[in-house]
């Protein structure tokens, strides 16, 4: 479609092009009689070498609306991974625990999938509710159940909070459930006192046996990452809007600590968060000189890595997707509203689709 700009440029290509050095968009018109080449101005694309794909690593999508699905989905994340977790009140009884497990495991992956985007989930009693004893004991019974589904990628989010007794409890029972259950570990470092917290995390898994290659420390800052990056494990970030660890400050992590092990993710949830966090950091990086297989290992690969080792998890489930049909019943009910026109559509994935609004 034709348009034009305040400087007499005028739109005349139907089609973006891409740069054949760098891969940007570029938009071919017309200026003072002469046909010029554009970068365009519309919407931010990665260089295609950084990949055209994202995992989102920690989302909690059951907050979240369809929208986010959408918009996740033409950004290029093909996979999210949903953490259990506290829902913003505590629970009371065992039975909303498990009605919240089957929920993320059942109708939240049938959602995603509506919107082209695999679901995968880390099932956990998280440390804010392991204070409720007999909850907690009623949960932990339970979870092994849960834990053996075939999306679970790992236990989590397991860790401290406010670092009480209790909480140190189910996280030592969980950590062992981990070991005898041969899953990874996503483990939350808490907000308050996160230094010491994250310590004290990592020595308990030590004390454990726990291999730091099968685990994921997540919400870190500069304060913690040497040494998480130091005792082997993966540093996980989470890209919160409007905060100190905003994408910038990754981008200057990766800098200065390389791109090995480290992994952004949203934490999107109920909160002020953004399901588009990832691959907002990617382009952020990519602005900022770091280098495409950086960016990849930092917005891709490095979850891949970690959550691929128990085998839950794979490319191919989204190099090689299922089609959309948006006809498809969960439990005879659909993500359509009445008389909504269902998408189907052929699996299909490519540079031109990724637009980051
Ligand atoms: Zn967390
Ligand atoms: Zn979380």
């Amino acid at each position: 479609m034709a348009s034009t700009n305040g400087d007499g440029f005028s739109d005349q290509s139907s089609e973006k092009l891409s740069c054949p050095c760098c891969g940007s968009r570029l938009v071919l018109g017309r200026a003072a009689n002469e046909s010029v080449l554009r970068p365009d101005q519309d919407a931010r694309y990665l260089p295609a070498a950084a990949g055209t794909v994202f995992i989102d690593p920690h989302a909690h999508m059951i907050s979240r609306t369809t929208d986010d699905y959408e918009a996740m989905a033409r950004a290029g994340v093909v996979a999210v991974i949903e953490p259990s977790f506290w829902v913003g009140q505590p629970r009371t009884s065992l039975g909303s625990y498990v009605d919240y497990l089957s929920t993320i495991l059942g109708f939240e992956k049938f959602r995603a999938g509506q919107f082209g985007i695999r679901h995968y989930c880390c099932i956990g009693l998280n440390p804010k509710e392991a204070n409720n004893e007999a909850l907690a004991e009623a949960v932990f019974e339970v979870l092994p159940q849960f834990a053996v589904k075939e999306s679970v990628v790992a236990l989590g989010e397991l860790g401290y909070d406010e670092q009480t007794p209790l909480e140190d409890k189910y996280l030592r029972k969980q950590i062992d459930l981990a070991k005898e259950l041969d899953l990874p570990i996503m483990i939350h470092t808490p907000h308050r006192d996160k230094r010491r917290g994250t310590l004290r995390t990592m020595d308990v898994l030590a004390e454990h046996g726990f291999d730091p290659a099968r685990c994921v420390m997540d919400h870190n800052t500069e304060e913690t990452v040497r040494e998480v990056l130091d005792r082997g494990y993966f540093p996980g970030f989470s890209i919160y809007p409007h905060t100190k660890m905003g994408n910038e400050r990754l981008t200057d992590i990766v800098r200065q600590y390389g791109p090995e092990r480290i992994i952004a993710n949203s934490a999107c949830d109920w909160g002020v968060s953004d399901p588009l966090a990832v691959p907002k950091t990617a382009v952020l990086m990519a602005e900022r000189g770091i280098a495409a297989d950086a960016i990849r290992k930092v917005t891709y690969a490095n979850a891949l890595a970690v959550y691929g080792l128990f085998g839950a998890i794979n490319e191919a489930d989204w190099m090689d997707p299922a089609p959309i049909d948006q006809r498809s019943l969960f439990q005879g009910n659909s993500v359509l509203r009445g008389g909504q026109t269902p998408r189907i559509e052929a699996p299909r994935r490519s540079m031109d689709d990724l637009r980051i609004a």
